[in-house]
């Protein structure tokens, strides 16, 4: 019988945790697959892990990971695919945003041996702030723009992969990840399903603008290097500019004579210009600094306990 592995990154999900014990299990007992039901608790502050700990001593199917802190939900589903055995292997949230219901479908798509893979995306994103969903939209433009590993718009962490996939993405062995792309990176098969948007269960979001805001840049930062060659095409287009300026500055000296002025205008040029050099420093040192993080090669993750005492 084939094995499906079940990775649920929890952080501080006391609450939603039992609901979503109880929608798993109704649907792996319609299923025939024996399964492992891999929760990581990413640190959590709350009774996360008791409740995780509880689930284990009734079902022999729950495994469990806990971190020494809270490492990120990256971290978390990478520690989940590193624990994993099962043949095919699914990622899913506790909040139950990612409806357990579907797994049945999904899996059969992998049975086909059609698909390696089967995404999820969410056709719309309904009760989600307004500014949040326009500027997760820019995002996507933006990426795609630039990359060429294509991220879908709307594409959930939800997935089910078969296990040669699961190899491939642990073979990335980067310190910055970013699951969304990597997923694309890797390439094989992927079948995407949509569904709506749904609220958590219990408990509430841990990403803030700001989180989500610096999660974005992760992603460009690790799968295009369009930014800096930005900078070059803007130094081409500084000078340019330039040249024209000192045509028509010679240009009127010897028309209309050197009468001194436009030091505002100069003013403001400066300003500008320097501006722009500050935000391409920027933007070099982004790259930087995830190069100076990569090369430290410190663990992704450290692991608290486990389930094997
Ligand atoms: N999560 C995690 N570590 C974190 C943040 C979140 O393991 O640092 C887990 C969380 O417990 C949940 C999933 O990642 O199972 C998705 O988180 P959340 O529901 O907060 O994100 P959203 O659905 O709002 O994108
Ligand atoms: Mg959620």
């Amino acid at each position: 019988m084939k094995k499906i592995s079940i990775i649920v990154p929890c952080y501080n999900e006391e609450e939603s945790l039992p609901l979503f014990y109880e929608e798993i299990t109704k649907v792996m007992k319609e299923m025939d697959y024996s399964f492992e039901l891999i929760f990581v608790d990413d640190g959590s502050k709350d009774k996360t892990l008791e409740v995780i700990k509880k689930l284990r001593e009734k079902d022999e199917q729950v495994r469990y990971v806990s971190f020494s802190r809270n490492f990120g939900k990256e971290s978390a589903m990478l520690a989940g695919l590193q624990y994993s055995k099962g043949d095919y292997v699914t990622l899913m949230d506790a909040d139950l945003q990612d409806p357990p219901s579907m797994l049945p479908e999904m899996v059969k798509y992998l049975e086909s041996e059609e698909y390696d893979s089967v995404g999820t995306r969410r056709v719309n994103r309904k009760g989600e702030p307004v500014i949040r969903s326009f500027f997760a939209r820019m995002f996507y433009k933006l990426i795609n723009h630039m990359s060429k590993v294509e991220m879908v718009d709307g594409a959930r962490d939800y997935r089910l992969m078969t296990r040669q996939m699961v190899n491939a993405i642990l073979e990335c062995k980067e310190y910055n990840r970013y699951s969304k792309g990597l997923w694309s990176f890797v390439g094989f098969k992927t079948k995407w399903l949509s569904y709506e948007n749904k609220k958590r269960v219990a408990g509430e979001t841990k990403w803030s603008f700001w989180k989500l805001f610096k999660y974005a840049i992760e992603g460009i930062v690790a799968f295009t290097t369009v930014p800096l060659t930005l900078a070059a095409y803007m130094g081409i287009f500084f000078c340019f500019v330039a040249f024209i300026f000192i045509v028509i500055i010679i240009a009127k000296t010897l028309i209309w004579g050197d009468p001194v002025g436009g030091w505002p205008s100069l003013a403001c040029i400066i300003i500008f210009v320097s501006g722009i050099q500050l935000f391409f420093l920027g933007i070099f040192g982004e790259y930087l600094a995830k190069t100076y993080l990569e090369t430290k090669n410190r663990p992704i993750y450290i692991v608290k306990e486990t389930e094997r005492r």
